[in-house]
């Protein structure tokens, strides 16, 4: 048996024989070209991409049918690489010049294009190498007249092993028998990924060497919540994760009686069950799951990934989506909170090599410097509330100077809507993440201009505990127990309480099985959790008695050690 770590790309687990693809090597030679058929030989370069334009307009309307629009748009990035002029006009022109074969030609106009790309420091950008090599491919098998590997051979379900999936090879695994996938490169964010988690394909990438030691039918389990492929396992492990995958799918159906049952404990509290949002995209699952409203609408999402921050109307389009989705509930829309690890090209002197990038030019404070971003976001937003709640919440509010300033904005936004005849827009709400430990300490103040409030433990517990929430060398330091952190959080719920002001708690902790009681006991009001596990966060608070889970809080609050309180928590 051998087990290799790579980084998990979609969650899931596989089990089955290794399916290996090989990895095509396509080889070209430079051919010298006679003059009377260089014309020819650029007509043939033409023709080429047509065909692979031909081939993308196929895959868009695949990927339409199984996975929606959103995804589709990955097809316009191969489209652009296609009509980027130093494919359309330089490699004509490199046939002209060098009297080359279009094959020729073509590699050497990708080998250019690769090495400004290999330059580039941002991950994502670096990353749609790929999908250049992708299209590089496509067009070099068009010239060859080469088919291009197809996954429609393999006719048993199986897991597919190679040194590199394309976006275009991932396209069709939604149809084909591939059980999950694993590759030795990729990074979290490649397409490749991102296709996987859109059709629920269990992946692992970047395992380096995996594809040389699989062989074709050595059996596998693909682990890809933690990113782990088992190569052979033993009878104990094979047993192991087929149990692990059984409990899973019964776990499953016994969850889906809790739709659209009120989340009420044991001895009567009602909490309210929300979720969080990361892409529009969610908006189907969410609504399936019959939740309570959206506690945490992530709206980075829209500012990801491109040149130009969108537009106020096709932020408002994203917006009034869900807001109408969900109408009455309530959606909590945040204003994006680009820096940290969520960087953004947004056309302006953002934050850049920052050493502490999480202590940086993040959130609230990047667009009050650019408030021009902030005032066309709430624009966007509060257009929303005439059909139906719509709630704006600041991320990354560290004091009142920065509530104050983001609140003048908010309230000219609100005025100027007014002013154009929309009049639902002054009932919204204002309200503040609460994740840096300063507004938590000076709350009081805050909740003077501030409607709700929203905790992200995510952030205020690495600000609290000063351990970087991305850093693999200090995350065993990061610690949703630590005393600290459970001071904080129940001094954040009473100074709310004692305001009666509302509080959600909307950071990953709201999905952990073992800190949900804790949560409980704290008695908030609203707990948004990932969509994934919204039933399974339901079903815990219907197990519990409120009564219990507060007087746990207040021994918890005696004690002086991270074990002793995940102890009480487990006697519960
Ligand atoms: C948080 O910090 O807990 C939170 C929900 O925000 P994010 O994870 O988007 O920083
Ligand atoms: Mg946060």
């Amino acid at each position: 048996m051998i087990v290799i770590k790579g980084v998990p790309a979609s969650p899931g687990i596989a089990m089955g024989k290794a399916y290996i693809l090989e990895d095509e090597e396509i080889v070209v030679n430079r051919v010298e070209i006679a003059k009377e058929r260089i014309r020819i030989e650029v007509k043939r370069f033409k023709q080429a991409l047509d065909a692979t334009n031909r081939d993308l307009d196929q895959a868009e309307s695949k990927v339409l049918k199984t996975l929606g629009k959103e995804h589709a748009k990955l097809i316009d990035t191969h489209r652009l690489i296609l009509s980027d002029p130093l494919i359309t006009k330089d490699v004509p022109r490199r046939i002209l010049d060098e009297s080359v074969n279009a094959e020729f030609a073509l590699s050497e106009a990708l080998d250019a294009v690769n090495e400004t790309f290999e330059k580039i420091e941002d991950e994502f950008f670096r990353e749609r190498r790929h999908d250049l090599f992708d299209v590089g491919k496509r067009l070099l098998s068009h010239l060859l007249k080469q088919e291009k590997r197809s996954l429609a051979e393999v006719d048993n379900p199986c897991i597919l092993i190679a040194r590199n999936l394309l976006p275009s090879d991932t396209v069709n695994l939604k149809e084909s028998k591939i059980l999950g996938f694993a590759t030795d490169l990729g990074g979290r964010t490649s397409h490749t990924a991102i296709l996987a988690q859109g059709m629920q394909i269990p992946a692992v990438v970047g395992l380096s060497d995996a594809s040389h030691r699989v062989k074709m039918d050595d059996f596998i389990i693909l682990d890809g919540e933690h990113g782990m492929l088992i190569i052979n396992p033993s009878p104990e492990a094979i047993a192991k994760y087929q149990k692990a995958q059984l409990k899973t799918q019964q776990e499953e159906k016994a969850l889906e009686a809790l739709r659209g049952q009120p989340a009420v404990t044991l001895d009567g509290r009602r909490f309210e069950m929300a979720v969080n949002l990361d892409t529009a995209e969610d908006i189907k699952t969410v609504m399936g799951l019959r939740v309570d409203g959206i506690g945490l609408f992530r709206s980075e999402y829209l500012f990801m990934n491109r040149l130009e921050p969108p537009s106020e109307e096709e932020q408002y389009r994203a917006y009034l989506h869900a807001v109408k989705s969900l109408a009455p509930l309530p959606v909590v829309i945040r204003t994006a909170d680009i820096g940290g690890d969520r960087l953004a090209q947004l056309g302006i002197d953002g934050p850049k090599n920052e050493t502490n990038p999480f202590m940086g030019l993040r959130g609230i404070r990047l667009f009050l410097r650019h408030s021009d971003l902030l005032k066309t976001q709430l624009r966007a937003i509060l257009r929303t509330a005439q059909y139906g709640k719509v709630r704006v919440l600041l991320p990354m509010i560290s004091s009142m100077a920065e509530l104050r300033s983001a609140r003048r904005i908010f309230v000219a936004v609100q005025q100027e809507l007014l002013a154009e005849g929309n009049e639902a827009a002054k009932k919204v709400e204002l309200g503040i993440m609460v994740e840096i430990p300063s507004a938590g300490l000076i709350l009081d103040h805050l909740l003077g201009e501030a409607d709700f409030i929203s905790i992200g433990t995510n952030d205020l517990i690495q600000y609290v505990l000063a351990v970087d929430r991305i850093n693999e060398h200090v995350a065993h330091l990061y610690d949703p127990f630590h005393p600290a952190v459970v001071r904080i959080l129940h001094q954040i719920v009473e100074t709310a309480r004692s305001k009666g002001k509302r509080v959600t708690v909307c950071g990953e902790m709201t999905s952990d099985p073992k800190a949900v009681p804790l949560l409980v006991g704290l008695g908030v009001d609203t707990l948004s959790v990932t969509p994934r596990m919204f039933l399974r966060v339901k079903q815990i608070v219907m197990s519990l008695r409120y009564e219990n889970a507060a007087k746990l809080v207040a021994r918890a609050l005696t004690l002086a050690d991270s074990d002793e309180i995940q102890r009480l928590l487990t006697d519960l």
